[in-house]
C-alpha cells in the first residue's frame, strides 16, 4: 500500500543520506592528502628531477631529449592515501622523416590504445641515422629497449649515495623493477616512488609512453601504449568547474576504495576517470549533495562494463580499458563491486 512505499522510500532517503556523510569522512580521512604531505613529496621529486637533468646534460650531450618534467596525479590534486609516487616524463626526440607510428588496430596484434613505431627510410638513412637506431628491434622502437638505456644509466652509472647526501635523500634504483623505479627516502617514515616513464610525442599530438602491454606477449612487446591521462585529467576537471561538481571527489573516493580494497587493486585511475567521464555525459546532476548517488551509479555502471568485459575510453571508444585484465580478474572485479551495491558502507570500513 501507500504507506508500506511511504516508509520504504524514507528508509532509503535515510541510508542515502548516511552513505553521503561517509563518503565525505572516508573522503577526508583516507582519500584526501594534507596539503603539507603533497609539498613535501612534490619538493623531494623536484629536487631529483634537477639533479638528473644536470646529469644527464652532462654525461650524455647527445642523446635527444626534451627536458624531463614530473607528472602524475600527485601533480593535479588527484593523489589518495599516501604521497607517494610520481613519474618522471622522458620525452624522446624523434626525427620525423626517420620514424612513423602505426596504430594497434591496423597491426596482427588489433590492439587499439597501442601503437607501433616503425623505422622509415632505412635505405637512405642507414642504420644509426638516428640515436634512437641503437633501441630498434625487427625495424620498430622497442619500448623495452629505451628503458634498458635508461635502465643501465640510472642503475648503473648514477652515483645515487653521493647525490642523495648532497640533498639529505638516501635514494636508490628499486630492482627488480618492471618499470624503472627510484625509492627515495626523504623523511625517517616518508618514501617516494619515482618512475622512468619514456615518452613520445607524435606529430599529430598522439602521447606514447613506453609501458608495456600488461599481458605482454613476446609478440605485444615493441608495442607503446598510448597515453589519454593528460586529455582525461583534464577534461574531468573542466567540466567540474562548469558546475561546480563532484567528479573530481567521488574519482578520489573510488582511487582510495580501489587503493585499501586487496580485491579492488586492479582497478586503476585511467579506467576510473574514464568511468566518470561516460557517466557525465548520461548524468547532469554533480552536485555536492549527489555524491552519494553518483558514487552508488559509478559502482553500477562499473559492473555493468565488466559484465560486458568492456570500459570504452571516452576520448577513443575503440580503446577498451579493460583490455589487460584476464577473465579471472574481470570476473572477481565484478563480485565484489556487485555485492558492494547492496552494502557499499563496507567498501568504506578500513
Ligand atoms: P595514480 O598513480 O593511481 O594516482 O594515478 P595517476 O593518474 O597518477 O596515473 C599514473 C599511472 O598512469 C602510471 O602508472 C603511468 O604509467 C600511467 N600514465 C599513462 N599516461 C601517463 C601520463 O601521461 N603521465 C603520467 N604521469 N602517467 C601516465
Amino acid at each position: 500500500g501507500e504507506r508500506g512505499s511511504t516508509q520504504s522510500d524514507m528508509l532509503q532517503v535515510r541510508m542515502r543520506l548516511s552513505l553521503q556523510e561517509h563518503l565525505w569522512e572516508f573522503y577526508q580521512n583516507n582519500a584526501n592528502i594534507p596539503t603539507q604531505e603533497q609539498a613535501m613529496a612534490r619538493k623531494a621529486a623536484l629536487d631529483i628531477c634537477a639533479e638528473l637533468r644536470v646529469f644527464l646534460h652532462a654525461k650524455l650531450p647527445d642523446m635527444p631529449l626534451r627536458e624531463m618534467y614530473l607528472s602524475g596525479s600527485l601533480y593535479d590534486d588527484l593523489q589518495v592515501v599516501t604521497a607517494d609516487h610520481a613519474q618522471l616524463m622522458v620525452p624522446l626526440i624523434l626525427e620525423k622523416n626517420l620514424w612513423s607510428s602505426i596504430p594497434g588496430e591496423d597491426t596482427i596484434m588489433n590492439v587499439p590504445g597501442f601503437w607501433l613505431v616503425r623505422r622509415e627510410n632505412l635505405e637512405y638513412f642507414p642504420r644509426n641515422s638516428s640515436y634512437w637506431d641503437r633501441c630498434m628491434v625487427g625495424g620498430y622502437l622497442s619500448p623495452k629497449s629505451v628503458l634498458e638505456v635508461f635502465d643501465k644509466l640510472v642503475a648503473g652509472s648514477i652515483n645515487w649515495p653521493a647525490i642523495g647526501s648532497v640533498l639529505d635523500y638516501i635514494i636508490r634504483p628499486v630492482v627488480p623493477s618492471e618499470t624503472l623505479t627510484l625509492e627515495i627516502q626523504y623523511e625517517m617514515d616518508r618514501k617516494l616512488y619515482v618512475d622512468f616513464l619514456p615518452l613520445l610525442v607524435m606529430e599529430d599530438g598522439t602521447s606514447l609512453i613506453a609501458k608495456s602491454h600488461r599481458l605482454a606477449a613476446e609478440r605485444h612487446e615493441n608495442l607503446w601504449r598510448q597515453s589519454f591521462r593528460v586529455a582525461d585529467t583534464a577534461r574531468l576537471r573542466a567540466l567540474d568547474q562548469e558546475d561546480g561538481g563532484c567528479r573530481c571527489t567521488c574519482l578520489k573516493v573510488a582511487k582510495a576504495v580501489s587503493k585499501l580494497n586487496p580485491a579492488l587493486n586492479q582497478l586503476n585511475a585511467s579506467q576510473l576517470t574514464n568511468a566518470i567521464l561516460l557517466l557525465s555525459e548520461k548524468e547532469g546532476d554533480w552536485t555536492q549533495e549527489a555524491l552519494a548517488d553518483r558514487f552508488l551509479q559509478l559502482l553500477r555502471a562499473l559492473v555493468g562494463h565488466l559484465e560486458a568485459g568492456r570500459l570504452p575510453c571516452a576520448l577513443n571508444p575503440k580503446v577498451n580499458l579493460f583490455c589487460e585484465l584476464t577473465e579471472q580478474e574481470v570476473d572477481e572485479l565484478g563480485y565484489t563491486l556487485y555485492c558492494a551495491l547492496s552494502d557499499p558502507e563496507s567498501l568504506l570500513r578500513t
